[in-house]
């Protein structure tokens, strides 16, 4: 079994973060990064509140950055899905299909995936009509209705990039009001291929071979309507990639990592950072502050693992 000093669960700005941090440390941290590298970064269009752009810039193209910044100081990036783990003492395991690692401290940056709606045809029209990604699946519906399902920054951020393809893009919203960002908000309301429709739920994705529309109804009166549309985008929150950790991390009610201030877990030697741990400001401004925490608490961590006296910082 090959063995690390720092292993890093994740490839989102946390997770780059994390590993910048620790290959400057001199950890030579190996980065296993999930299907793709960049976690949901890499899939949005535009970022444009991260410091430093004002311009803006391209998801993906911030991924890729940062991702050659941790390179360039050492870091090594393997593409690979983690399948187990094993914390209850160090060296901690992770196993991937393939290959198996011990490692002395671990980071866990795993990020957070998309709710589910939960209504019927939503699971049998995934990948046929269905998606959670407009970058990834916006070209298909060229001259076609969608809609969109949610109200926060994701979803409305990602019915404007569907307006480049879209004839139009209808946003169904169980509120009256929008949970997104105002300066979302007002360009959304600008564009002339959205719609709106308020107080509304998705109660059912129709189709045959393929999504035919949407059943909806009005939370207000009850009222019971059907929409046509060729695709549905659904927005309406994540859930946090805690499966592998159930049992050996503490977790909160509703799964995420409980850290403290220095990005700890309940297991000497386990940070987490990001998305993974962070409940109220999912930002990537955030994950990469969690992120550098969690990089520099592993270094403290191996220093004193290996007898080099690192004082503990003053809070
Ligand atoms: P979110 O802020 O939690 O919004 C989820 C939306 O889905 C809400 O509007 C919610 O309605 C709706 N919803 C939840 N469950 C639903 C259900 N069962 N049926 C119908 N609607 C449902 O999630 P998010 O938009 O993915 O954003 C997550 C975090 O990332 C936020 O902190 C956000 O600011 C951040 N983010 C930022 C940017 C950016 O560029 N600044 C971009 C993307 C995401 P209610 O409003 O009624 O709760």
């Amino acid at each position: 079994m090959e063995s690390r000093n720092l292993i890093i669960l994740g490839s989102g700005p946390a997770a780059l973060t994390a590993a910048i941090y620790a290959a400057r440390a001199e950890l030579s941290p190996l980065l296993i990064s999930g299907r793709d590298v960049g976690g949901s970064v890499a899939v949005t269009d535009r970022v444009e509140n991260y410091p430093g752009f004002p311009e803006g810039i391209g998801g993906f193209e911030l991924a890729q950055l940062m991702q050659k910044q941790a390179e360039r100081f050492g870091a090594e990036v393997v593409i690979d899905e983690v399948v187990a783990v094993a914390l209850s003492s160090a060296p901690f395991e992770v196993k991937t299909d393939g290959e198996a690692y011990g490692a002395q401290a671990i980071i866990v940056a795993t990020g957070r995936s998309p709710r589910k709606l939960g209504v019927p045809g939503e699971a049998e029209f995934a990948g046929r009509g269905v998606s959670t990604c407009a970058t990834c699946d916006g070209f298909f519906y060229r001259d076609q209705r969608v809609v969109v399902v949610g109200g926060g920054d994701t979803a409305i951020k990602e019915a404007m990039f569907l307006t480049k393809f879209a004839s139009e893009v209808v946003v169904v919203h169980r509120r009256y009001r929008l949970r997104a960002e105002k300066v979302v908000e007002g360009m959304a309301r600008s564009n002339e291929k959205m719609r709106f429709v308020w107080d509304t739920v998705v109660t059912e994705i129709l189709g045959e071979d393929g999504v035919t529309g949407v059943r909806l109804q009005n939370v207000q009166t009850g009222e019971e309507s059907t929409l046509e549309a060729h695709g549905v985008f659904t927005f309406v929150g994540n859930v946090p990639n805690t499966e592998l950790f159930k049992d050996q991390l503490e977790l909160d009610e509703v799964g995420y990592i409980v850290t403290d201030e220095r990005q700890r877990t309940s297991v000497e030697g386990v940070f987490a950072a990001g998305d993974v741990q962070e409940r109220v400001a999912c930002q990537i401004a955030t994950a990469v502050g969690s992120g550098a925490r969690a990089g520099m608490q592993a270094e403290e961590y191996i220093a004193e693992l290996e007898g080099r006296a690192y004082p503990e910082r003053e809070l």
